[in-house]
């Protein structure tokens, strides 16, 4: 191997991703390296002329084969920003996405109003736990039960509760849906899977071949878990407490006519993502 400087090789794995067709190519490859080189991108572009070392140029190699296959970056580096936290993602859970962000405001909005007193709150369907771990990280007041139907994924939820410093405030549980839970809360917030048989064949081969299937997929409509959580959610929710989910694509109507047609659920309204798209649901229990 010839000897290369970061810029070198930098520009190289930008090429070769672009070549591929990846839309981020830059980033992806100024991800990969600084994470590699165990720096940050400035880091990478202070020591823009540093030489690698044959072994680190191989090793690096090994991460570039594997993203030209179409591994999502976060796969390879092992983690993953959400909240202005870093998270610990691997294949057991989904990488966590900048749009579910506004789910975590749209809870942190209405916990604002109940106050300084205890809120309970449950999330169903975990994964990473960037959902929980984001809400215990801003507020202080919070007891969360974190739910999630694999068993891999909760030992990831309850490793990113720890290293962020919130695991007191988070029980985690394993099971489907309601199954392992008991007792009322104030807020059910869930992104749950919501990709449909047919819309799953569309999707991108980094998320259709490397991020768990049953992190996506719900049924033919994509909104089998929505219509469970509307209607098995309002037994355990107090009085006058929220549900929140992240909906997909095309599925605002499909949503809010079961929040209407439930009748134990008022104050039904929908938040846009930042790509136009009704991405989140909410309804207050009556
Ligand atoms: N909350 C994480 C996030 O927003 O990044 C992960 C969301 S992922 C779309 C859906 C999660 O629901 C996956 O972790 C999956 O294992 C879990 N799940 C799927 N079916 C479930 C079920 N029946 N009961 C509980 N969790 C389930
Ligand atoms: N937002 C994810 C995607 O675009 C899907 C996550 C989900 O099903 N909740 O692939």
């Amino acid at each position: 191997m010839s000897p290369s400087n970061v810029l070198k090789v930098l520009n190289r794995t930008a090429l070769n991703f672009k070549k591929r067709g990846f839309s981020s190519s830059r980033l992806d490859a100024e991800v990969l390296l600084s994470t590699y080189l165990n720096t940050d991108c400035s880091g990478l572009y202070v020591n823009i002329e540093r030489l690698l070392t044959d072994e680190e140029l191989k090793g690096f190699l090994g991460w570039v084969e594997r993203r030209q296959k179409g591994e999502p970056v976060a796969y390879i580096t092992g983690r993953k920003e959400f909240w202005s936290l870093t998270f610990e993602v691997n294949s057991k859970v989904l990488v966590p996405r900048p749009e579910t962000e506004l789910l975590v405001e749209e809870v942190l909005k209405v916990c604002s109003y109940m106050g300084d007193r205890n809120i309970d709150i449950l999330e169903i369907g975990t994964g990473s736990g960037a959902i929980s771990v984001a809400i215990a990280s801003d507020l202080k007041n919070v007891s969360i039960i974190a739910t999630d139907i694999s068993e891999e994924a909760i030992k990831v939820t309850r490793r990113n509760a720890e290293k962020n410093g919130v695991a007191g405030k988070i029980s985690f549980l394993h099971g489907n849906l309601f199954e392992p839970v008991s007792g009322k809360f104030d807020i059910i917030v869930s992104n749950p899977p919501y990709i449909s048989e047919e819309e799953f064949e569309r999707l991108p081969v980094e998320v259709r071949d490397f991020e768990p299937k049953e992190a996506l997929l719900a049924g033919p409509e994509g909104t089998e878990f929505h219509y469970n959580l509307i209607r098995k959610g309002s037994c355990y929710l107090k009085y006058g407490g929220w549900l929140f989910m992240e909906i997909g694509a095309g599925h605002k109507d499909m949503v809010e006519d079961m929040l209407r047609k439930d009748k134990t659920y008022d104050s039904v309204s929908f938040r846009i993502d930042y790509a136009g798209i009704e991405r989140i649901a909410m309804a207050r229990r009556k």
